[in-house]
């Protein structure tokens, strides 16, 4: 219980640099300098300006100094990570599994906000997110197939970007590059055939939201909503139910 509540107090440190990476990334701007500052106004922030949520709340949601409005995303980012990592400590406990499934957890949580605010998926993101998902792969054999071991990550890398490559071929990009190589970087993050689960929770999740967009008249038919943070958040549901899914889908027939 204490390990929990402390990586919940880590994901709320982890999440606010992970709302600079969502602010900077998109703009090939440094992550690490200049320090942090407000958006408007550009004054540089204190310390006390930092301290994820209480200074939210303490600011009542304000710049202490121009008074602009701070963006609803940096708490909400900041409380996703603190309970994904809650998540994450409980399911996982203090296993080797803990850091790779944290590490996975942050990069899944920075495609969801950057593809929802500016639809990208970007490179700078998923290539390292790759090179990390193929080395974890030798460190974390039992995820994927039984005995598959790499080869799982391999196979569900495969999978992902061959699956999403055929509807990015036949729109003639209607549909985004960035939604291929990111369901590359699921499959080699969480194998076969937990990959098939994404794909499969994230096609259905965006197809209901869409239907109900339409349907309440928020969204016209012909504009589109981003698939990126849909695949984001399936691939995160399928490394940690996946198993359960399989066998649940198994059942059925
Ligand atoms: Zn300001």
């Amino acid at each position: 219980m204490t390990a929990i509540a402390l990586f919940a107090l880590l994901g709320l440190a982890v999440g606010s640099f992970l709302n600079v990476c969502c602010d900077r990334l998109p703009l090939r701007q440094s992550i690490i300098s200049p320090p942090s500052h407000c958006g408007l106004c550009g004054k540089k922030l204190k310390v006390v300006d930092l301290v994820p949520i209480f200074s939210y709340l303490w600011l009542r949601g304000h710049c202490r100094y121009c008074g602009a409005r701070i963006p609803l995303r940096l708490p909400l980012l900041e409380v996703g990570t603190a309970l994904l990592f809650a998540l994450l400590c409980w399911h996982y406990g203090l296993g080797p599994q803990l850091p790779m499934a944290l590490i996975y957890a942050c990069i899944f949580l920075v495609v969801f906000v950057i593809d929802l605010e500016h639809g990208l998926i970007l490179d700078i993101v998923v290539y390292p997110g790759m090179v990390l998902a193929l080395i974890f792969s030798f460190f974390w054999p039992e995820l994927g197939w039984p005995g598959l071991g790499v080869l799982s990550a391999l196979l569900g890398g495969a999978i992902g970007f061959g699956l999403m490559l055929v509807p990015y071929l036949v729109s003639g990009g209607g549909m985004g590059g960035g939604d291929v190589k990111l369901a590359g970087l699921i499959g080699l993050a969480i194998g076969f055939p937990y990959v098939l689960i994404a794909l499969l929770t994230a096609i259905i999740t965006a197809g209901v939201l869409a239907i109900a967009l339409v349907a309440s008249r928020r969204r016209s038919r012909k504009q589109t909503i981003p698939f990126g943070p849909f695949l984001a958040a399936a691939a995160m549901v399928a490394l940690v139910w996946g198993h359960p899914i399989a066998n649940w889908v198994i059942g059925i027939f």
